[in-house]
């Protein structure tokens, strides 16, 4: 309170000097508005329709770069727990500033309604699936190692239990939990396939954040069939198994819930084979629909 009356009553030299140090102020903040403002251009650049030639160039600089510490994690199977500093650190200072551009991408402008879910760490409550493996025309096929938080794992045993019961058959893990890293890892490698559109592509993998692969409090699992089948460029093939009508009638019963059923409004494109965990709350956490 003291300093208030006493600033009221300030001299004409203070006010003087006031003014000075508002005006330089000002000006240090405009210097830092303008220079944010480059700064987040700069970061925004890319174009989401469609990337531009010098912005696809070092796309595939930075997956060339990456390739073999990629195929090093996975041989050690660990490339799902990458971590952000495992994926910066092959890279020269423009890739990482490409790679930062990436993670400043937000799903809302690319048309996408994806719940945003932040980035969760990895915590020692996600545990390895264990060994795992198809069969087809006797062609043996070991899975990736695959992880899982405790309780979902847990929960995807007892559902398998009972449906190895009612049908003789089970579902494997094809993929469960992704680190953030390893999800915009696999965003930018999936985004030749889809013309190196990041829109496009944001239908069919999800950024870092925004997916259920990488948050624990609402884990996905994409499932495999015993026999290698998974949906992956034609999920009807998927759609058609009986293990699948099987989930329909009882995954709910084990906490496991569709995310992206047909003609779905998140602009997700149908994927039968991801289904989230979701405990106690009837897949309803983030609303009918949200994933
Ligand atoms: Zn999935």
């Amino acid at each position: 309170m003291d300093c208030e009356y006493r600033g009221a009553s300030a001299s004409p030299q203070t006010v003087g000097r006031a003014v000075v140090h508002i005006v330089k102020r000002t000006r240090w903040w405009l210097t830092a508005a303008i220079a944010g403002f480059l700064f987040s251009s700069e970061a925004l650049a890319l174009h989401v329709q469609q990337l531009e030639p010098h912005d696809i160039d070092t796309l595939h600089a930075v997956l060339q770069v990456l390739e073999p510490s990629i195929a090093a994690q996975k041989s050690d199977g660990r490339a799902n727990l990458l971590a952000w500093e495992q994926l910066y650190t092959p890279l020269n200072s423009s890739q990482r500033a490409f790679i930062d551009a990436f993670r400043a991408l937000k799903a809302e402008a690319l048309g996408a309604t994806s719940h945003y879910f932040g980035e969760e760490p990895v915590t020692s409550e996600i545990v390895p699936v264990g060994t795992q493996q198809t069969v087809k025309d006797g062609l043996v096929t070991p899975l990736d190692p695959q992880y899982l938080p405790r309780r979902v794992l847990d929960a995807y045993q007892r559902m398998m239990d009972a449906m190895q019961k009612d049908l003789g058959k089970q579902l494997l893990v094809e993929s469960g939990y992704r680190s953030p890293a390893y999800q915009l890892y696999l965003f930018m490698f999936y985004l030749p396939k889809h013309g190196h559109s990041i829109k496009e592509t944001n239908r069919f993998v999800a950024l870092p954040g925004y997916s259920e692969h990488g948050n624990p409090a609402r884990q996905a699992i994409d499932f495999i069939n015993e026999a290698g089948i998974n949906g992956e460029d034609h999920p009807e093939e998927f759609e058609a198994l009986p293990e699948y009508a099987w989930l329909q009638q009882h995954a709910k019963e084990f906490g496991f819930f569709l995310s992206y059923p047909r003609n779905n409004t998140l602009n997700t494109s149908f994927e039968p084979w991801h289904w989230h965990y979701e405990e106690g709350t009837g897949g309803r956490r983030w609303g009918v629909g949200i994933p």
